[in-house]
C-alpha cells in the first residue's frame, strides 16, 4: 500500500449533505483541502442510499433541505442497524436553543451553526469521526 492510500484511509470518508451550493462548495473544499475523501448531495432523498452504498466515516447533515427534513434523515439513518453507527454532524442557520437540543435529540452526536468557523468546524469533525467500524 502506497503511503498516500494509507493516508487518505486513515484521515476519512466524509459525506455532505447540502443544499446550498456555496456552503457545499465551502465544506467540500475545506475538507479535502485537509485531505479528507468527499462524497456529496444537494438531495436529501439521496442521502439513505449513499450511506449505504458508500459507508462513509463520518456525515454532515444540513437540516432544512428542500423538500424534507434532515431531522427526517437523521432519524432513518439512526434507526438503520447497518448505518446507526455513523457519526452525523449537523449544520443549520438555526440558532435558538430549542432547535439545538431538537438537533441533539435526534439522534445526530454533534451540531455546528452556520456559518461555520473553520477551526471549531474542523475539531468537531476529528473529534467525532469513526475510522474503524
Ligand atoms: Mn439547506
Amino acid at each position: 500500500m502506497s503511503k498516500t492510500t494509507k493516508t487518505a484511509k486513515s484521515i476519512g470518508k466524509i459525506l455532505i449533505v447540502e443544499d446550498n451550493e456555496l456552503n457545499l462548495k465551502l465544506f467540500r473544499d475545506l475538507l479535502k483541502s485537509y485531505g479528507y475523501m468527499v462524497l456529496d448531495t444537494k438531495d436529501g432523498s439521496e442521502a439513505i442510499s449513499l450511506v449505504k452504498e458508500h459507508l462513509p466515516n463520518l456525515i454532515i447533515m444540513d437540516i432544512q433541505l428542500r423538500g424534507l427534513s434532515g431531522f427526517d434523515i437523521i432519524q432513518q439513518i439512526k434507526a438503520d442497524k447497518d448505518i446507526q453507527h455513523i457519526p452525523i454532524v449537523a449544520v443549520t442557520a438555526f440558532a435558538m436553543k430549542d432547535d439545538k437540543d431538537r438537533i441533539l435529540a435526534s439522534g445526530c452526536e454533534a451540531y455546528v451553526p452556520k456559518p461555520i468557523s473553520i477551526v471549531p468546524f474542523l475539531e468537531v469533525i476529528r473529534k467525532h469521526i469513526k475510522l474503524e467500524v
